[in-house]
């Protein structure tokens, strides 16, 4: 990875160890030179508009007090209100939150959404806390991040390990906190709240349909393809599920638990129940069992790593072997690794598009909260398709058009509809 321009490293971040903002602004800089006059305002990218760094203090069960670090950014606001997940992580650092925020812009604009980027997170393991203590902390955080969110001014969402619950108790904690029900606070809440009709699967179906259109530009039929995926939550599970039902053979599936491997093809929904039962995919009946460097190494049509950022990195990207590569996961490919990999013809389908299903029905539920007027789940379906299978086009077309990769492809189309948002508002005041 290049170094960082000094100036564009803000004096809060450790210079000797940036973290992922380091690979988003390198993102930035090899977009610039496409960006025309537009780039007289580049510099707003590689600075959140906004960062707010909370102490969430909580009462745990056994009665002691435990402080946890929590931070909400807001990287970017010039096209509609901040709009992005909030994680629960042992490991979440602000470099990560501010990266994951600028992606959220960058993908908001690359599907054409009303909306800009932030992110939230929590520094917690959520797996060594009781529903309970886990409720306390998710209302105490909503509240210390309460004057800076609102449905029309930033709407969070789940991420890795928040899910529904988490987000009923977020909009709750507001609603009580401000006198008045807003359901429109955050998205992916229970349908019986306000939430939408397939806002679970959405970024999994996401990425099943940018993995078909990819396949059929490069002439791969999806029958008898094999798949290999990282991480088997909501995003992998629901890939895995629908290219399952599509004919393909998902031959490799690695969790946190392990990786289990059948060369016909594994069960998907008999391992989904394994899942279920035994939490990760290790031990699953019909499958072999192989090492990360195994898994990495398998020949395949499609690879998915639907898992966290930073997976494949210049350590293990010489040994993947696969046409398309589908970034289920934000971020989990290093620019370095970009680089080999595309260097070997595998086409990347980026992030910032290929996981984009979830915040494109985000954006449906938004809407149908301030209508309070909810649509079937075939018409969400059909809509998310249609902007899936658009958003994939305009980036494909830009691609051919400047021989760039998707990934620069799709940073073009949304810096310039960002930028081209924060020229014509003008500096004020
Ligand atoms: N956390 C998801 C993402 O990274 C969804 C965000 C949202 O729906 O706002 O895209």
């Amino acid at each position: 990875m290049a170094e960082p321009h000094p100036q564009h490293l803000p004096s809060y971040l450790d210079p000797a160890n940036p973290g992922p903002w380091a690979i988003y602004l390198e993102q930035v800089d090899r977009v610039t030179p496409y960006l025309g006059p537009l780039a007289r305002w580049v510099e707003t990218l590689k600075r959140p508009k906004r960062i707010l760094v909370v102490d969430v203090p909580v009462e745990l069960d056994n009665g002691t007090i435990a402080h946890f670090e929590g931070y909400r950014v807001q990287h970017n606001t010039s096209r509609g209100p901040g709009k992005g997940g909030v994680r629960f992580h042992q490991n979440v650092t602000l470099s990560e939150v501010m990266a994951l925020s600028a992606w959220m812009s960058v993908k908001s604009a690359a599907v054409n959404l009303p909306f800009g980027g932030a992110k939230g997170g929590i520094r917690i393991d959520p797996r060594q806390y009781s529903m309970g203590e886990l409720e306390r902390i998710t209302r105490r955080y909503t509240s210390e991040i309460g004057d800076i969110i609102g449905p029309n001014k930033d709407i969070p969402a789940p991420d890795v390990n928040t899910n529904a619950q988490v987000m009923a108790w977020m909009m709750d904690t507001y609603s009580m906190n401000s006198g008045r029900t807003t359901t429109g606070v955050v998205t992916g809440k229970p349908v019986s709240l306000g939430g939408s009709l397939g806002r679970v699967a959405a970024t999994g179906r996401g990425v099943y349909v940018v993995a078909c259109e990819a396949a059929r530009e490069s002439g791969i039929e999806i029958k008898d393809a094999r798949i290999a995926i990282q991480g088997f939550g909501n995003v992998g599970g629901t890939a895995a599920q629908l290219f399952h039902e599509a004919g393909a053979k998902v031959i490799a599936v690695y969790d946190h638990t392990g990786v289990v491997h059948n060369e016909r093809g594994l069960n998907v929904p008999a391992l989904q129940n394994y899942v279920h039962e035994h939490g990760g995919v290790a031990g699953a009946p019909d499958a072999d069992t192989m090492t990360p460097k195994e898994f990495w190494s398998l020949e395949t049509e499609i690879l998915i790593p639907a898992a966290l950022e930073g997976q494949i990195t210049r350590d293990n990207a010489d040994l993947i072997h696969t046409r398309i590569l589908v970034e289920g996961a934000n971020g989990p490919t290093t620019p370095e690794a970009d680089d080999i990999i595309s260097a070997k013809g595998t086409m990347i389908i980026p992030d910032v598009v290929a996981n984009a299903g979830g915040v494109t029905v985000s954006y449906f539920e938004w809407v149908q909260d301030f209508s309070s007027f909810f649509w079937t789940e075939q018409e969400i379906n059909h809509r998310l398709e249609a902007m899936m299978r658009s958003a994939y086009g305009s980036m494909s077309k830009v691609a051919r058009e400047h021989s760039v990769s998707l990934r620069t492809a799709a940073f073009i189309v949304a810096c310039s509809r960002i930028l081209e948002a924060r020229q014509v508002r003008g500096l004020y005041p």
